[in-house]
This record gives C-alpha cells, structure tokens and sequence, in this order.
C-alpha cells in the first residue's frame, strides 16, 4: 500500500490501491483507487478537490457498517471520515460526523442525557447514522437532531439546515437521496434526565439486541427494509404468529425470509444467517458477487412465495443488488 504523495501542495495522506473489505463490516470489496482520510473538514474539502483535479468520482467511507463494495473496489478517491470532535452545552451537544455512534450513546449516558438509548449497539459513525435514519425499537437518530451541517461537494461549502428540511422518514432522509452532499456534522438535542434511568434503558436496548443476537458478525445487519405490506392476510398472520401488532403496516423483512424458509440458504460463502434472516453474511471468503446473488435469490424467493417485494437497507457501492 503506497503512500503515493500526489497532491504536491497538501499534508493529505493519499494511499493508492487500497483494498477496501477491512473498512466494512461485511469484510468485501476490492481496492479503491485512491484512499483519503479526512481528520478536518479542510481535509474533507482538500480530498474533494483531489477528486475534481484527477476527475475521477469520491465515495464516503464512516464506519462501513452499512455497505457493500464491489469486488473491483472503487476507481476513485474514497474518503474515510475521520473528524471527531464532540462537545456539549446543556442537553445540546454538538457531534462531527467521523464520531463512533456507540461512544456518543455511551458519552451521553455519562452526561445524564436522554434521546439515544434505543440506539446503543448500533455500530458506525454519526454522519452515517444521520444519512440512512439509523433506528431500532421505534426510534431513529432523525427524532432528536435539532440541525444537521452538511458539506456540498461542488461548491465545496457548508450549510446547516434544520430537522424539518432533512426529510427524515424510515432509513431514509434527504442526504440519502442527494450523494452530492456529505453529512459534516449534527447538533443533538437531547433532554438532561437521571443517568441512572438513562444507563438503565441503554443496557435493556444491549440486552434486546443480545437476545436476538443482532451483533452478528461480517455481515451489515439487517440487509433489506421492513416493507409496507398491504396484505391483510398476511398482516394477520405475522400479528398471530408474533404477538405483536406491525407498526405503520411495516412486516420485519426477517420474518418474511423466514417464512419463505430462506434460512441458512447459501450461495458461495455467503449465507442467511441461521440467527437473524435479515442478516446475510459472509462466511469466511464470500465476495461480493456472491453476496449479490443471494441477496436477489431471496428477494426473488419472497416475492413469489410471499407477493412482498424486498428493498435493501444495504448501501451499494459498484453493485446492483
Ligand atoms: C451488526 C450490525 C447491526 C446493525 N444494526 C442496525 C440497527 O439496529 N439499525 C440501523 O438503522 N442500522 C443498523 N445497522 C446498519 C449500520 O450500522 C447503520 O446503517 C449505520 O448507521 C451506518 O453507519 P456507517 O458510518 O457505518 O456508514 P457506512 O457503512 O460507512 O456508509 C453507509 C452509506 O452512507 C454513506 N455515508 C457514510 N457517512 C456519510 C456522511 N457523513 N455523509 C454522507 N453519506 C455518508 C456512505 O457513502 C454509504 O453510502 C447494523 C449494522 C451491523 C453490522
């Protein structure tokens, strides 16, 4: 892995041909072109511009949690987002988008602050989370962001834009949509509570999660989103076999693959896994290509069994899933 210093005038470290699996959780992908990681929002701003002079595309990188990169890599500049500052005034706290979410529910329970407990064990960063709504246990990082700033990456600056011009709605939000603009930073506003009640609820959120082993390893977590079902039939019958009522007609893409008895199905190395079907994961050497395969073989497999058809929660970066 050279340090090539190609941008003469810059202290950016510039990597070439740097394989990207060991920045993701699924541990896939192949070598990115060029490899940035941006400590700064200068930084950020520098590698951008390294991208525009070389004329070649970028991609962000936080904590690769959420993607799956193609077995080629990526023919351009990727950028790490490595900036991590974290500070806080009263119940607003003010978070860089390189900050490992887990840390800051974990920091928040130290300051006493309520508004993220559902979302302990969520791995990533902020501005990942931020992107893709990231949520668990009927809440999501969107319901307690009071701004979020944002980079543009053609004009290179930054603006703030308030919660209700973020769009935020079920893993999606306004970012999301648009790759030209990159989640820089988000300011929290979280409620001062008992950090005894705070510390108590994270740990029942761990334990949900223990329970239903959602730690699962090399794999994303939950591949595809809950679809809206309008299927009443069907309704009904997850509502009895699960005892619970689906929330905004919502079905868990998991019990579906379930029911369509996908679990454990194979292709190459990468599996349904035996724990969670909404997880599929890569057994030891799966690629990328493998992953993909499965993954229609099963959205395939739902949709003619089931009449549901299964959007990925999975971020793809080279491939189509
Ligand atoms: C074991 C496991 C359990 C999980 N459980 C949950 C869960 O309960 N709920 C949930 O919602 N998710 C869950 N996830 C998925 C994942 O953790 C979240 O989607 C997380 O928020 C992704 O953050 P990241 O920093 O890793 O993003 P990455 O995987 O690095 O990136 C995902 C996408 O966002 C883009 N991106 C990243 N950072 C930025 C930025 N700053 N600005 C603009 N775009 C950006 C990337 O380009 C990419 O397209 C789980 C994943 C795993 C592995």
């Amino acid at each position: 892995m050279p340090n090539a210093n190609l941008h003469a005038d810059s202290r950016l470290n510039i990597e070439e041909n740097v394989p990207l699996a060991p920045f993701t959780s699924f541990r896939i992908g192949g070598p990115a072109r060029f490899l940035v990681g941006a400590r700064s929002l200068r930084e950020l701003q520098e590698a951008l511009r390294f991208a525009q002079k070389m004329q070649l595309p970028f991609c962000i990188l936080g904590g690769g949690s959420n993607l799956l990169i193609s077995d080629d890599g990526f023919p351009g500049v990727a950028i790490r987002l490595l900036m991590h500052r974290v500070t806080r005034s009263g119940g607003m706290v003010q978070v860089q988008a390189g900050f490992d979410l887990t840390t800051l529910v974990h920091r928040t329970v130290a300051w006493g602050l309520s508004g993220l407990e559902s979302l302990a064990g969520i791995p990533g960063t902020v501005g990942g989370a931020v992107r893709g709504n990231a949520g668990a246990y009927g809440g999501a990082i969107g319901d307690v962001l009071a701004t979020v700033s944002v980079l543009d990456t053609v004009t290179l600056q930054t603006v703030t834009l308030r919660r209700d011009e973020c769009a935020f709605g079920y893993r999606d939000c306004r970012f999301k949509r648009d790759p030209g603009l990159v989640v820089v930073g988000a300011l929290l506003a979280l409620v001062p509570g008992d950090p005894d009640q705070i510390a108590a609820k994270v740990a029942q959120t761990l334990a949900k999660r223990e329970a239903k082993q959602l730690s699962c390893d090399k794999s994303a977590g939950s591949f595809f989103m809950n679809p809206k079902v309008d299927d009443a039939d069907l309704i009904d019958r997850f509502e009895e076999d699960q005892g619970v009522r689906c929330r905004e007609c919502r079905i868990p893409a998991g019990w579906l693959i379930d029911q369509a008895g996908l679990r454990n199905l194979r292709v190459g190395g990468a599996a349904v896994s035996h724990r969670h079907a909404n997880y599929l994961v890569n057994t030891g050497a799966a690629t990328a290509a493998d992953m993909v395969q499965l993954a229609r073989l099963v959205r395939k497999e739902v949709q003619m069994k089931l009449g549901v058809v299964l959007k990925e929660e999975v971020s793809p970066l080279g491939v189509v899933i």
